[in-house]
């Protein structure tokens, strides 16, 4: 085997100040000035990159004042008016990606290679994609003239800080409505920057605002009398309270939460090409992705195939240095987020469960998991019920097509799943009976805007992306 020399990306191409602001009103307010101040750190080296400012209720105040005020005349403007700034914004981010990448990456943890290939070039479609619908939304099937609904209070969560931004924000803008977001603790810096596109686009002030702080202001800006729509993704926990806050009054909700994916492989599926996406469907960003494929179904004639090729494409994957442009797994996002990974591992191992994961060295400092996997795993062990959203995969067999689906279908949960096979009509009858939003076939985690994502049951409600995302900022 040969050796890979290191490969950085350089982050002398990003500027991080020291400290930051809330972003109100199209100006960025002197760090810290009324709420406090918390850290953000690279979970990779555990080194603080910056200070940023946690709001207050009288910042989460002005800044919905602010989305009020800016939404009168930004729904006035002509579709086509509010199409020009979000290509504008588009093309700076394009423009832009290199910074932004490598500044997810260091705030983020996730490698590089994913943050340059694939975040930043769904972020920008995701603008340009909306930027499209803005003139034509009497046509998109939701009346003849479709209004915006107000002020949309969004909250996201730390494991895609700037693509869950461009889901939320995209759509909000290209319907007319007008933004107050407020990032993940642990993610807040490309939403800052995003900020500053903003105004480098001369998005009029008060369209969109970015509050930083933690679980307290998001609970304080989705509870807000001001606010009139409500957009979450993050765990269904708190998806719960959200829900429970916003029931009776007359606020709209869309919520995208949690999710316990299966990936089903039968015995007739191309296998190099299975464990690829079995590979993508748990290892990529680190596991922490909603619609992960988490419990690998495999029929049992093929057990033993896919898990021997499995295990040999497992030990190829380089995990380091989240800047190393050959990293294939960074770093876990945050040390609590480490803490619930190894709870619920260790529980995999208290209920019986084989563990297994290849020879792996992590880094001394900073936040690491070696990829898992749990072979002998049952229906009720932890590992095959609750989200770990981490680099573990829990396996489990099945004999017959009915038995995979039963057992797909087994799970609080129904946001995706995957089916490999070579036949199509297998395909075709085994998604049919799937409960879950997003279904591949002899593919996984692949997006794009033009397609609607979104979960059945405890995985929330609500469609993000596509023609149905429009419907959500449709009164
Ligand atoms: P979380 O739900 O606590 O946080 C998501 C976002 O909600 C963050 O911006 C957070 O500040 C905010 N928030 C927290 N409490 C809030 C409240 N009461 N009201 C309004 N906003 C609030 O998620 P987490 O603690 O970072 O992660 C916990 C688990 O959630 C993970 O282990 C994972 O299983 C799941 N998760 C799912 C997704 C997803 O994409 N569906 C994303 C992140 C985490
Ligand atoms: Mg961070």
């Amino acid at each position: 085997m040969f050796e890979y020399a290191p490969a950085p990306e350089s982050r002398s191409v990003v500027d991080i100040a020291p400290s930051y602001g809330l972003f109100i009103n199209g100006t960025f307010e002197a760090p810290g000035s009324t709420g406090g101040v918390f850290k953000t750190v690279n979970p990779a080296t555990e080194e603080v990159l910056a200070e940023v400012s946690a709001a207050g209720s009288e910042d989460v105040d002005r800044a919905v004042a602010a989305a009020r005020s800016a939404f009168g005349p930004w729904s006035a403007l002509p579709g086509a008016e509010r199409a020009k700034y979000l290509f504008r914004i588009a093309r700076i981010i394009q423009e832009r990606s290199r910074e932004l990448a490598v500044l997810e990456s260091l705030d983020n943890g996730k490698p590089i290679k994913e943050s340059r290939d694939v975040d930043l070039p769904l972020v920008a479609a995701h603008f340009f994609y909306y930027a499209g619908w803005a003139d034509k939304l009497e046509y998109a099937g939701f009346g003849a003239s479709p209004r915006p609904i107000g002020v949309a209070a969004q909250v996201i969560p730390w494991n895609f800080p700037l693509l869950m931004l461009a889901w939320k924000i995209a759509p909000a803008l290209a319907t007319g409505n007008t933004v107050v977001l407020k990032p993940a603790e642990t993610t807040p810096l490309t939403a800052l920057f995003f900020a500053d596109i903003c105004r480098q686009a001369d998005l009029p002030p008060g369209v969109v605002n970015i509050i930083t702080g933690a679980g307290e202001t998001g609970r304080t800006l989705v509870e807000h009398p001001g606010v009139d729509k409500v957009a979450f993704t993050g765990s269904t926990e708190v998806g719960r309270q959200i829900a429970r806050s916003v029931a009776g009054t007359g606020k709209r909700l869309t919520l995208e939460l949690g999710g316990k994916a299966a990936n089903i492989v039968f015995d007739d599926a191309p296998i190099d090409q299975a464990v690829e996406g079995i590979v993508n469907g748990i290892f990529f960003n680190q596991g922490h992705v909603c619609c992960a494929g988490s419990r690998l179904l495999v029929q049992e004639s093929a057990y033993d195939e896919v898990m021997e090729s499995l295990k040999r494409r497992m030990a190829t994957l380089r995990l380091g240095d989240p800047l190393d442009k050959n990293t294939d797994i960074g770093a876990i996002n945050s040390a609590e987020q480490l803490e619930r990974i190894r709870v619920l591992t260790d529980a995999g191992s208290q209920e019986g469960a084989e563990r297994w994961s290849p020879p792996c060295e992590l880094p001394a400092q900073g936040f690491w998991f070696a990829p898992t996997i749990f072979t002998g795993v049952t229906q009720a062990h932890r590992i095959a019920r609750e989200e770990i959203f981490g680099p573990v995969l829990s396996v489990l067999t099945f004999r017959t097509p009915a038995e995979a689906i039963e057992k797909a279908n087994n799970t609080p949960y129904g946001l995706s799943a995957g089916i490999w096979s070579e036949k199509g009509s297998l395909i075709l009858a085994v998604a049919d009976k799937l409960r879950a939003g997003v279904i591949w076939a002899n593919t996984f985690n692949k997006f794009d805007p033009t397609s609607p994502f979104g979960g059945y049951k405890e995985s929330g409600y609500g469609r993000e992306g596509g023609r149905h995302g429009l419907e959500a900022y449709l009164g």
